[in-house]
Formats: C-alpha cells, sequence, structure tokens
C-alpha cells in the first residue's frame, strides 16, 4: 500500500492512494468510512466546507443497516434527531390518513430511524469517514478524472486555487446530482415523467402528534398530484415542501416560489390547518429537473454511489437510503477489486445490476404516486391488510423483499392497473382533478 501525507502536513499534499472518493455527502462519507475501516487508503475530496445546508432530511428504516455496517449508528443514534417510526399520507382535506408504521411490515430490522437537518447529519458522517482514517478534504474540489491501464489521475483544486494530480487505483463517485463521471460519460438518463419542481422551506410553529408519532413525516397529496412534505427535523423546526409536475406549475400564472409556496399551501386544506399559525424561519428555495437514471453504474477502475449515479423524485424519501446503502455495496465491491487485483467493470457487474433493479422497484411506487388510480388505490377506505403491510416494507427502504412481499406489492400493482378501466376502488381524485392531472402528467 502507498504512504499517504496527510494534506498540509509540512507542506505535502495527497499524492497518492488507493481510492479517491469525490463528494462528502452521505454516499461520499460512507463509501470512505466502510473502505477505510477495511484497511484502505482513501481520499475524500470534498468542493464545500461543511456543515453546509442539504435538502432531502426523512430517512428510511433501511438506513439502520447501512449505519451499522460503517459504524455510525450510536453517532447517529445519540445525536438528538427526531425519532421516525413511519409516515402518514392522507389527502388534501385530511381525509383517508394512511399510517404506514415500518414496525408493521415484515423483513424491517429496526423500524426506528430519522428525520435530520442535513448539515448536522452529512457533517456527522463526515467527520465520522475521518475518525475511521479517511483522508477528507473539504473545500477540494476534483476537476478531472483521466483513466489509464494502470489507474485513475484526478485533477484536484484546493482552496488556494492550486491544482495538482492524485493518482489512485480506483474511483467512487459520491459527487451527488453535479455527476463528475455521468457528465464525463455521458451517462445519464432522464425521466421525462418525473419532471417535478419542489418548493420548499423551514417553518416553526407547526404542531406535531404526541407521542410515538410525533416525528413521523406527513404527506399530503394535493389535487392537483403534487405533494406536501411535513417533517420535524429539530425540536422546534419543520421542514415543509411541495412537490408539483412541472406542467402544473405552468399553468399557475408566474408567481414567485414563495407565493407560489403560499398559494399551494392554502390550497390544500389540510396543510393550511397546520400551518395556520406557523412562521417561515428559512428563504424558501427550489430544485427541479432532478430525476434521472444511468446508463452505467460501474466500468474500468469507477463506480457510482448515490446521487451520482441516479436520483429518483422523493416521493419515498428514498435518497438518503440509497445513497448509503450503494455506497456501502460500492466500497464492498472496491474492496474485492483490490483485493484480487481485479477493478474492472466485469468485477461491478453485481453491483451495477443491483443498483439498477433498486432504482427501478422504487421508480414504480414514485411514478405510481403521480397517477390518479394509484392515490384511488392507495387512499381506499379500508386497505387490504397484507397488500398494505407489503407496501410498508417497500416504504421504509427494502426493495427486495421476500418473496411473499413481492407477490402482494405486485397484486396492488395490478389492482392499480385494473382501476384505468373498471372501478376497484372509489375515486378518491375527482373528475376534473383527474383531467387535469392527466394532462400534466401526459
Ligand atoms: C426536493 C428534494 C427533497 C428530498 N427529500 C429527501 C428526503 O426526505 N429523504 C431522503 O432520503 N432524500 C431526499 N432527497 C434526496 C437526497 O437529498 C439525496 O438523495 C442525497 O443527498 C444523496 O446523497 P449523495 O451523497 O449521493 O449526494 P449529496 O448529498 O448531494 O453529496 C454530494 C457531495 O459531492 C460534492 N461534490 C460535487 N461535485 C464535486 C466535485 N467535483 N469535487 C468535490 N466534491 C464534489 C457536493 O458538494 C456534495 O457535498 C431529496 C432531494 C430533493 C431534490
Amino acid at each position: 500500500m502507498s504512504v499517504l501525507p496527510r494534506h498540509g502536513e509540512n507542506g505535502t499534499k495527497v499524492r497518492d492512494c488507493d481510492v479517491v472518493v469525490v463528494g462528502g455527502g452521505p454516499g461520499g462519507s460512507s463509501a470512505a468510512a466502510w473502505l477505510a475501516r477495511a484497511g484502505r487508503q482513501v481520499a475524500l475530496f470534498e468542493r464545500d466546507e461543511f456543515p453546509r445546508f442539504h435538502i432531502g432530511e426523512s430517512l428510511l428504516a433501511s438506513v439502520n443497516d447501512a449505519l451499522d455496517a460503517i459504524g455510525a449508528d450510536s453517532l447517529v443514534r445519540n445525536a438528538g434527531f427526531p425519532q421516525k417510526w413511519g409516515a402518514t399520507f392522507m389527502l388534501a382535506d385530511g381525509a383517508n390518513e394512511r399510517y404506514a408504521d415500518f414496525s408493521i411490515a415484515s423483513g424491517v430490522r429496526a423500524p426506528q430511524t430519522w428525520q435530520v437537518p442535513r448539515a448536522t447529519f452529512d457533517h456527522l458522517l463526515l467527520k465520522h469517514a475521518a475518525d475511521s482514517g479517511a483522508l477528507v478534504h473539504e473545500r477540494h474540489r476534483v476537476l478531472e478524472v483521466e483513466f489509464d491501464r494502470a489507474g485513475v489521475t484526478l485533477t484536484v483544486q484546493g482552496p488556494d486555487g492550486e491544482r495538482w494530480p492524485v493518482r489512485a487505483k480506483a474511483i467512487i463517485d459520491a459527487s451527488g446530482r453535479a455527476g463528475l463521471l455521468s457528465r464525463k460519460f455521458s451517462l445519464r438518463v432522464d425521466e421525462p415523467r418525473l419532471k417535478n419542481v419542489a418548493i420548499f422551506s423551514h417553518y416553526a410553529g407547526v404542531p406535531r402528534p404526541s407521542g410515538r408519532r410525533s416525528g413521523d413525516i406527513r404527506i399530503v397529496a394535493c389535487r392537483n398530484l403534487g405533494w406536501f412534505w411535513i417533517i420535524p427535523i429539530t425540536e422546534t423546526l419543520t421542514s415543509v415542501g411541495v412537490v408539483l409536475p412541472q406542467a402544473a406549475v405552468k399553468a399557475i400564472p408566474s408567481l414567485e416560489p414563495a407565493a407560489l409556496l403560499e398559494r399551494m399551501i392554502a390550497d390544500t386544506p389540510a396543510v393550511a390547518r397546520l400551518l395556520e399559525a406557523a412562521t417561515r424561519e428559512w428563504p424558501v428555495r427550489v430544485e427541479k429537473d432532478y430525476s434521472f437514471s444511468s446508463r452505467a453504474y460501474a466500468g474500468d477502475r469507477w463506480v457510482l454511489v448515490g446521487d451520482a449515479g441516479s436520483f429518483l423524485d422523493p416521493m419515498f424519501s428514498t435518497g438518503v437510503a440509497i445513497a448509503l446503502e450503494s455506497a456501502v455495496e460500492g466500497a464492498q465491491a472496491v474492496e474485492k477489486g483490490l483485493a484480487t487485483g481485479d477493478l474492472s467493470a466485469r468485477r461491478f457487474a453485481r453491483f451495477a445490476r443491483r443498483q439498477l433493479r433498486r432504482y427501478r422497484s422504487f421508480r414504480r411506487f414514485v411514478i405510481g404516486f403521480y397517477t390518479p388510480e394509484f392515490r384511488d388505490l392507495f387512499f381506499t377506505a379500508v386497505p387490504p391488510p397484507r397488500i398494505f403491510r407489503s407496501l410498508v416494507t417497500i416504504f421504509a427502504g427494502y426493495w427486495h423483499p421476500s418473496f411473499r412481499t413481492r407477490a402482494w406489492v405486485r397484486a396492488f400493482f395490478l389492482l392499480v392497473r385494473l382501476q384505468r378501466y373498471v372501478r376497484v376502488a372509489s375515486p378518491v381524485v375527482s373528475n376534473p382533478d383527474r383531467a387535469r392531472a392527466r394532462k400534466a402528467i401526459a
């Protein structure tokens, strides 16, 4: 193994290591922590200085497995984040409330998870990567990556503007939606059916249920097939955001983001009631065009983890769960490659297949939620318990559950398809809203 000088120590810079990780979000920190704990020399470059704001605050139960794998479970448990046991879904007027408690689902090892201010959560994981032995460099941007038969050369730019080359055997790209390698190799595949806009901020004074459900996410379906998230991220602050199909946004006379958010709140009675006495504590932010997949998730000496590979609309809060799980699997694949001296695309084929399957499994739920038929079935007055429990397993982040659970999920989607032609469930979306919704997602 190479000897890795620490940046800044005696004026030296990292020039050589086993693996470079690009990006210090949850994906990059987890991959770096796992490999460093396996004894590899890892250098992580993060362009920003932490703590920094990031959206994506609601975690899934499956995150517990990944945190365990990198030795960060007790760190997160002791950080004082609000506890999340599941999600409550409801219609715009607050009717047909569905409570998805992760503990009713089969195959969920540890049902309780967290809601996190990402600035704090990401910083915690980045420090954990450093404590695990990775050489973490904040305010260092990776500008270029070149591959040759013997390794990878990255051009890194430090905070003083100076550039220098870093040599590694493999690279884990965890650069998020910036997509360093995805852009280099033109891998990105857009999701035209998920052309959505998210408008969000943080509020104080949003009432919470008492007891065990106080930390849960609430998801409120809008009439135009958009939806709201309401996530308690600290004792006092609640993240509130609305996601709308871009076509629905265009149909609304041009409003500034803050005014559009206000308008959507006013148009959604369940949210308007909750925010009656709330005050907005942050500027309103907007994100759009954020759903995409990838033509490939790995190649010779590289793997893509988290958003650097693909990202799905936040409907089921899958982003961080996918980032952590793929980071651990990506790190394990690279470790095997280093151990056997084979870092070829062929060695990473299993990792890449799982990445694609993970994405596709969640994708059909996300796409489904923007259709009236899915909502009719999901919000049906008395949901069949076995089907509902199976859906909750997926909502907890377990995208590849047991055969039996998969069979119930399949049955649900069959009913959704039938609903297009015959009335399997009473419609919860009115006819005019159905017509508008169809136009918005056409
Ligand atoms: C509106 C919205 C709501 C969301 N809500 C949720 C939610 O409730 N729950 C959830 O789980 N997920 C949610 N997500 C998704 C979640 O934010 C992401 O999936 C998650 O952050 C992915 O982690 P990551 O580590 O892959 O990427 P990131 O967290 O984006 O980290 C990538 C890092 O790479 C760094 N970087 C980029 N380029 C370079 C470079 N060239 N050199 C060095 N560093 C670089 C960046 O500065 C960044 O820190 C949401 C997303 C959106 C858009």
